[in-house]
């Protein structure tokens, strides 16, 4: 830690405190994240120490850098590339109203973050609004990328604030263990809602069921017709038969056509069905021509 100068408290997450630091050689500003363990007798897994440091190998501009991981005292500091703020804060200072060209930007970039790490084998597997980073110019990188893996998804975060359901797929709402990329792509959906939505979220879920629930209400329920398999997921349960509603208009007003077409292809409950990050970033939406509303 002699290398960086801890500054002030920035956020609390998933894994641990954030601090804003300096490292005293360079003077550029970093974040710090001192990372919690649950087993902190045992100090850091090796395997958990293996897959970070993988980590600091994926560098592209939609991802959050991982420069160095300090390992100390059976403590874990993981020093990343400082943002300005999280999108759930910029979210917060909208008051409802996004320009529609943002939306498109950041869902862009999101994408292309993804993509880039998809090809690697990475997977975020907790995408939220808290960790996309987002800076004064514009730019969108995702945060916390791999770091599932190799600590698990707390049931509560560091702050004891309950993990969010909103942005999980209804495959890991019932229970299946087998995670895939595709597990990414739905919470990118639910993102880009909330975008178009200047900070609504779409499906807010107060627990598992709840959650479910309101997916379908929206998508329609699945059936072995249209997802073989679903009914034999580990904590499957067969819910009211729902159908799906038939104008998207109402969900993201705001959101053009072609915007409407890429969330639906986003949205969709069977995993092997949602589109890909590659295939995304080349949907229509996001040719020029498309900035009109309809
Ligand atoms: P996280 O554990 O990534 O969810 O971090 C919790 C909060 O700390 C985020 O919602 C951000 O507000 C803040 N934060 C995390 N990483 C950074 C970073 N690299 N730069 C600036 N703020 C960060």
């Amino acid at each position: 830690m002699q290398k960086y100068e801890k500054l002030e408290k920035i956020g609390e997450g998933t894994y641990g405190t954030v601090f804003k630091g300096r490292n005293r050689e360079t003077m550029e500003i970093v974040a710090l994240k001192r990372v919690r363990l649950d087993e902190d007798d045992e100090g850091v897994p090796s395997s958990a120490l293996r897959e970070i440091c993988l980590l600091k190998e994926l560098k592209h501009k939609n991802i959050v850098r991982l420069y160095d991981v300090l390992h100390s005292d059976k403590k874990l500091t993981l020093v990343f590339e400082h943002c300005d703020q999280d999108l759930k804060k910029y979210f917060d200072s909208l008051n409802g109203e996004i320009d529609m060209a943002v939306c498109r930007s950041f869902m862009l970039q999101l994408l292309r973050g993804l993509a880039f790490c998809h090809s690697h084998n990475v997977l975020h597997r907790d995408l939220k609004p808290q960790n996309l980073l987002i800076n004064k110019n514009g730019e969108l990188k995702l945060a916390d990328f791999g770091l599932a893996r190799a600590f698990g998804i707390p049931v509560k975060c560091y702050s004891a604030e309950v993990v969010t359901l909103w942005y999980r797929p209804p495959d890991v709402l019932f229970g299946a263990k087998l995670y895939t990329t595709s597990i990414d792509m739905w919470s990118a959906g639910c993102i880009f809602a909330e975008l178009a939505d200047a900070g609504r979220p779409l499906f807010p879920g107060s627990d598992v069921l709840d959650q479910l629930m309101k997916i379908f209400r929206v998508l329609g329920t699945p059936t072995e017709e249209s997802w073989p398999g679903v009914t034999h997921l580990a904590d499957y349960v067969a819910l009211p038969s729902f159908p799906p509603i038939t104008s998207w208009s109402q969900i993201v007003p705001r959101l053009n056509s072609k915007g409407r077409d890429l969330l639906q292809k986003l949205l969709v409950c069977r995993p092997n069905q949602r589109i890909s990050a590659e295939q995304a970033m080349q949907h229509p939406y996001f040719t020029e021509s498309s900035s009109s509303n309809h």
